[in-house]
């Protein structure tokens, strides 16, 4: 039996960690998220926090063999036994690569879904974003907001502004999105993933997540048709 592995590509703020909690609640994959996996070390303080901390704070991406070695190890972990949703990976071309040849030596099935949104709408998304420190849970100030101003409501931990939120970083994630990440789409083209591409502007979250998995669906149904065919 193929495990599923969604791709959520799309710039920073284009709500892929939103979707990927929304698409959990439907299809039950693990969560790997690479922006999630480094702030957990760095609130670790590990040996390589600090050197991943001054990375992130410039909005740049951190080196290849980081990301590569723990999404390898969490693909591999029994959380992700049923499949798997990236989040914020893979982000270069090396990153891409890497993924392909797990995909090839697993029974694997990757799909992309690619969220698009409007820079400027990106840029008002993020100034108003908070996060909790202790759980990673993302508030908006226009959307989902906290029951009490200020405090997560799943852990009552005090919410942050994260620091790679601040417009200037922000402006600098946008320029290696667009240098290094959007090229990509080209790349999944070549491999012959099944994309999806969806505006991820204008609709509510929920909405967004439900035409996903109709998708994701439809895409399983075809894959098992044409494998009964070929049996
Ligand atoms: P995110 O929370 O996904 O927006 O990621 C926040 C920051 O973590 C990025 O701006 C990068 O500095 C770093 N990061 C996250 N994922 C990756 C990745 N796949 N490759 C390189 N750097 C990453």
């Amino acid at each position: 039996m193929s495990r599923l592995c969604v791709i959520l590509f799309g710039p920073p703020g284009s709500g892929k960690g939103t979707q990927a909690k929304l698409l959990n609640a439907s299809l039950g994959l693990a969560h790997i998220s690479t922006g999630d996996m480094l702030r957990e070390k760095i609130a670790a303080a590990d040996g390589l926090g600090a050197e991943v901390a001054a990375i992130m704070k410039t909005g740049k991406l951190v080196p290849d063999n980081l990301v590569n070695q723990m999404v390898e190890e969490k693909i591999d972990s029994k959380e992700s036994i049923r499949g798997f949703i990236l989040d914020g990976y893979p982000r270069t071309v090396a990153q891409a690569e890497l993924l392909d040849g797990l995909i090839k030596a697993r029974p694997v099935c990757p799909v992309v879904v690619y969220l698009k949104v409007d820079y400027n709408v990106i840029i008002g998304r993020i100034a108003g974003r908070r996060q909790c420190p202790n759980c990673n849970a993302l508030y908006g100030l226009t959307s989902k907001n906290p029951v009490v101003a200020g405090i997560c409501d799943n852990c009552g931990s005090k919410l942050v502004i994260r620091e790679d939120d601040r417009e200037e970083v922000v402006r600098e994630r946008l320029k290696a999105y667009d240098g290094e990440t959007r090229p990509l789409l080209e790349y999944f083209k070549q491999a012959g993933y099944p994309e999806l591409d969806i505006d991820g502007g204008s609709e509510p979250p929920q909405a967004i997540a439900e035409d996903i998995v109709k998708w994701i669906r439809s895409v399983e149904q075809t894959m098992a048709a044409r494998r009964a065919l070929e049996a």
